[in-house]
């Protein structure tokens, strides 16, 4: 079943769990997803940034929309780091059922005016806002983008901007980048900044560039109060290595034979995730 954002993390947060937003463009990769949180009873959301979405084509969501829509398994269909109204229309248009509108790299105050315009907006089609402030550090390898220097999220501006602008959830900047980090960097996450953003927010909070983070690390932050990780460099990475190693050794070119093992990597990837999140079995919580 296909639910918005604010359901999905309402109960996430009720309940002390995060969950995973995989970024998914094509259909292995989307299957993947979709197949391990059917066999694992996780909750889950299919994500995509706007350069994937035009990747894909708005037709691909037509698919996406259906295989969501009639699974037992409660799915949001988001679209991440949408930077202008109409990427986000455009989402909204094919289905969605959330959008960030990441306004993080503007003026604080133009940041808050147009996030709230969004938001207008999407709430009277039912569908559910992210929000941004601070900014999340980018690696060289991300499609996602982000700043070289990350900028932390001030505690103090959070209850004003949640105030203001009506949000749902909220992306913090908490020294998470985007990407896969390179040998020898040590992402640190300020673990005590998110206790303090924690205790002024009012919605559920949403963790950026999670991939490569040590496990404890994650495992504490879904326990202070993130209630979505987004995931996207690691189990496509899982995925690639594995279908690069068979069309090297192989040289295959039949579809169901190189990408049906990078499939069954993604996958292992994606369980683990969600066991990390504390999401496997917790379906049940949103019949
Ligand atoms: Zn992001």
């Amino acid at each position: 079943m296909l639910i918005d954002m604010k359901e999905m993390l309402e109960i996430a947060s009720k309940n002390g769990f995060a969950v995973g937003a995989f970024n998914a463009t094509e259909s292995s990769l989307f299957r993947s997803v979709v197949e391990e949180a059917e066999k694992q009873n996780s909750p889950a959301i299919i994500q995509v940034a706007p350069g994937e979405f035009e990747f894909a084509t708005r037709e691909f969501y037509a698919y996406v929309r259906e295989r969501l829509a009639n699974s037992r398994i409660p799915f949001v269909l988001h679209l991440d780091h949408g930077k202008t109204v109409q990427e986000c229309m455009k989402a909204i248009q094919a289905g969605f059922t959330s959008v960030m509108f990441d306004g993080s790299a503007l003026p604080y105050e133009e940041n808050t005016a147009r996030t709230r315009e969004m938001v207008e907006l999407a709430h009277q089609v039912n569908v559910s806002v992210e929000g941004e402030i601070g900014t999340i550090g980018v690696m060289s390898n991300s499609e996602e983008g982000g700043v070289e220097n990350v900028t932390y999220t001030n505690p103090d501006e959070v209850v004003d901007f949640v105030t203001k602008t009506g949000v749902d959830c909220l992306a913090v900047a908490v020294g998470t980048a985007h990407g896969i980090y390179p040998k020898g960097f040590v992402p640190r996450l300020q673990l005590d900044l998110l206790e303090k953003i924690k205790r002024a927010a009012s919605v559920p909070l949403v963790l950026h560039g999670g991939s490569n983070n040590s496990d404890d690390e994650i495992r504490s932050a879904c326990q202070i109060g993130i209630a979505k990780v987004n995931i996207s460099s690691d189990f496509k990475y899982a995925f690639f290595k594995k279908v690069n190693e068979v069309i090297a050794e192989t040289g295959g070119f039949i579809p169901a034979k190189v990408f049906t093992p990078g499939i069954q990597e993604a996958k292992k990837v994606i369980y683990e995730k969600m066991q990390l999140f504390g999401s496997v079995n917790k379906a049940g919580l949103y019949f």
